[in-house]
């Protein structure tokens, strides 16, 4: 593959684009050559830390600096730290997610929150559900880590993601305001181009989604290049 053209910094989405299963992509490595290793990533990962995502990359064979590793789910409670420092904080998310808050100042309680974050959530419950949309209903602002809802397992089946978890809060609740850190909103691309201090006419998207990885770059006006089937 020939190297990218007229851009100072690739953006790469990693599911289904430099990675799947576990394993790289055969065109991973051409892809990170191509981008003369001026590089980020940014993933809609609602689940884990740059730390383990950089393990998952290591183990699939890609190497990457950890600080390069936007994920919508680290970016969104480092959002949620910077933004209200020490705020009190319910999250349906990963064990290593809410480790990662609480290092960030941030204070885990379920008892009236200020913020509402939704992650990738597997012990999900109905008790969840009713601490956060009661919460949200208290005046607790709602912050969901990516609108996907699911994303393709084996055979044909469906994995759920954070966007189904968030929509059952919202069935609770009714429409109420809430900000979407993933993609397609401008969340982490703009966190990407910041770590490779380009512009958007100077940078380059690659991914598999035209609905998140496309659409997302469209609106920031970053070029967009599609991989994968
Ligand atoms: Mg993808």
């Amino acid at each position: 593959m020939h190297e990218f053209h007229d851009i100072d910094g690739t953006l790469f989405d990693l599911d289904g684009t430099l990675i799947s299963g576990g394993t790289a992509l055969p065109w991973a490595h051409d892809l990170i050559e191509a981008s003369k290793g001026r590089f980020a990533v940014v993933t809609n990962d609602a689940e884990h830390t740059a730390e383990e995502i950089l393990s998952m990359m290591q183990d699939a064979g890609l190497s990457v600096p950890r600080e390069m590793i936007v994920a919508a789910g680290v970016e969104a409670v480092r959002l949620v730290a910077e933004e209200m420092p020490g705020a009190k904080i319910t999250m349906a998310a990963s064990r290593s997610l809410r480790s990662y808050a609480e290092t960030l100042g941030l204070h885990l309680t379920d008892i009236r929150p200020d913020v509402v974050l939704i992650g990738r959530d597997r012990q999900f419950s109905y008790d969840t559900l009713s601490s956060t949309a009661n919460a949200v209903l208290s005046g607790a602002e709602l912050i969901i880590c990516n609108p996907d809802r699911t994303h393709p397992g084996p055979e044909g089946t469906v994995v759920p993601e954070t966007g189904a978890l968030a929509a059952s809060i919202l069935a609770c609740t009714g429409p109420v305001q809430h900000r979407v850190i993933g993609k397609p909103e401008p969340g982490v691309f703009l966190a990407g181009m910041r770590l490779l201090g380009t512009t958007p006419k100077r940078t380059l998207m690659v991914g598999d989604n035209p609905e998140t990885d496309g659409k997302g770059a469209a609106g920031l006006q970053i070029n967009f290049l599609k991989v994968g089937c």
